[in-house]
């Protein structure tokens, strides 16, 4: 990445500027920056976990206040006309826009977004901790809230990442009992004290077999091949296996379990501005924070590097 100047032209009427104070690193940036989805527009500006102040509002934003601490992340505009914007899943509009998709992300100085997609971050979160709460913390709450995990549920969380360190943190402030799944055996006291019960070494063949018919929602938030039969058998009869990662190969599994113990297989991506607001309040009520490594804005690349090379425990942040 290079030194990039460009002119925003004029403040739409429902827009809002953001002087960005900080930027998480996640891992649709690397990709976008890399063109994997053959979606980027060069020149390109990554960033979409943004923290900052205020710095211009629309004609017609009424919600926000100039110099007042506000959060955007993934998705920065929707239609707000159709079923999905009118009934609250604005994440699933077809017009939905993305914060640096064929627009100018968080890299930066500043950026502008619609102001329905532009939060407050409520005072007990540090900026830096909130960031990565925008992206990796409402991908993994938003599945959370959405199939029901209550004080009664066993969750397993595979992965044990950018995403999977605030899945395990949500899942118990849910009231689950949480198992982490991981391949890094030296993982399992990072996971505990994070609030995991259980911790399994996923490449044990009998540790796996012997979570068999335990769990009722297992979110993955890993982006490599898997053995996914072995994950629903550990699911319990209606449990469900969900998918925030993106692993490279298809699924191939065997359907019978899944019918005879009328389990489901489904993904999710982010939440709506309304959960955003929601997951942000209980992570602040919670103390639910991403553990995160700060590098100066001027130093992204050698950041990006770092996040690359997997060596960033477990999530980078920009700062201005
Ligand atoms: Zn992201
Ligand atoms: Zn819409």
């Amino acid at each position: 990445m290079l030194p990039f100047h460009y002119e925003p032209g004029d403040l739409g009427p429902q827009e809002v500027e953001i002087a960005i104070t900080h930027c998480g690193i996640c891992h649709s940036d690397l990709h976008l920056i890399s063109n994997d989805w053959g979606i980027s527009q060069y020149p390109f500006i990554p960033g979409h976990e943004i923290v900052g102040a205020v710095a211009a509002v629309g004609s017609q934003v009424k919600s926000l206040q100039v110099g007042q601490r506000v959060g955007l992340g993934w998705q920065s505009s929707s239609c707000g006309e159709c079923e999905w914007c009118m009934r609250g899943l604005e994440n699933l509009c077809p017009k939905a826009e993305c914060t640096c998709v064929h627009r100018n992300g968080g890299y930066a100085d500043s950026v502008r977004a619609n102001a329905r997609f532009v939060v407050p971050i409520p005072e007990a979160l540090e900026s830096e901790q909130a960031a990565p709460l925008l992206c990796a913390g409402i991908t993994v709450y938003n599945p959370l809230r959405n199939n029901g995990v209550s004080p009664s549920s066993r969750v397993g969380i595979v992965g044990i990442g950018g995403l999977g360190h605030i899945a395990i943190q949500f899942a118990r402030v849910f009231g689950a009992e949480v198992t982490a799944f991981s391949t890094s055996a030296d993982k399992e006291e990072e996971a505990r004290s994070l609030g995991a019960h259980n911790f399994v070494n996923s490449r044990e063949s009998k540790a796996m077999k012997e979570m068999a018919g335990t769990q009722d929602f297992i979110l993955s938030t890993v982006s490599a091949d898997q053995d996914w039969g072995s994950y629903l058998q550990a699911l319990r009869p209606t449990g469900t296996l969900c998918f925030v990662g993106v692993p490279p190969s298809p699924l191939s599994i065997h359907l019978s379990p899944l019918i005879n113990g009328r389990q489901s297989i489904c993904g999710s991506p982010i939440g709506s501005p309304a959960r955003l607001r929601e997951m942000l309040d209980v992570a602040a009520r919670h103390g639910v924070k991403a553990m995160i490594e700060s590098f100066p804005m001027a130093k992204a690349n050698e950041a990006i590097e770092k996040v690359r090379k997997n060596k960033v425990r477990y999530r980078a942040v920009l700062a201005n």
